[in-house]
């Protein structure tokens, strides 16, 4: 059974009710009924900022907010900032497979469309859909794909991440398979 705790900071709350299912549907592919989730609220990441008000990703996920250092989980870390690595201006999602911590930054992936003036919800939680399928490939041992189309290739931009499949490509399958034997 696997425990996954999702922990979001203040300024997601509003969403989290509407991401559940999203999680949820992400999980079931993966682990199929055999996993708990349980949320949390996510304090004190203000000593992860950079002066640009980015969030430094991997000291986030080597080094959490206390609570969250208990192991035995899987700890998905939902933020509302821009999220970095070095040698990278922002990224979507990092994971960190040996300690199974994965953060999630909503920053870009709740931008609105132009046009319209009300957030699109649907493509909001498509695309948190594909950074959880994306980000558990990777926790499960799972490479990046070349396969433009296949949800385990990297975006480096929305426009990419838009045009991905929410799924894995048969060869990422294939591999999952192997993987889970
Ligand atoms: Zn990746
Ligand atoms: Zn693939």
């Amino acid at each position: 059974m696997h425990s996954i705790r999702i922990w979001f900071v203040d300024g997601l709350e509003e969403y989290m009710e509407s991401f559940k299912d999203v999680f949820n549907a992400a999980f079931k592919f993966y682990f199929d009924e055999a996993f708990n989730v349980s949320y949390y609220r996510l304090d004190g990441v203000d000593r992860y900022l950079d002066s640009s008000g980015r969030i430094n990703a991997k000291d986030l996920i080597l080094d959490p907010p206390d609570k969250s250092e208990d192991g035995g989980h899987i700890d998905i870390f939902l933020v509302d900032r821009d999220i970095y690595l070095p040698g990278f201006t922002y990224v979507f999602a990092v994971t960190h497979p040996p300690l199974s911590r994965i953060v999630i930054s909503l920053f870009r992936l709740l931008r609105k469309y132009s046009l319209v003036e009300f957030e699109d919800e649907s493509v909001v939680k498509e695309r948190l859909f594909k950074e959880v399928m994306h980000e558990l490939g990777h926790l499960v041992g799972l490479d990046h794909c070349d396969n433009k189309l296949c949800v385990m290739a990297f975006s480096k931009n929305l426009k990419e991440l838009d045009s991905k499949v929410p799924y894995p490509c048969e060869v990422c399958i294939e591999k999952l398979e192997k993987l889970s034997k």
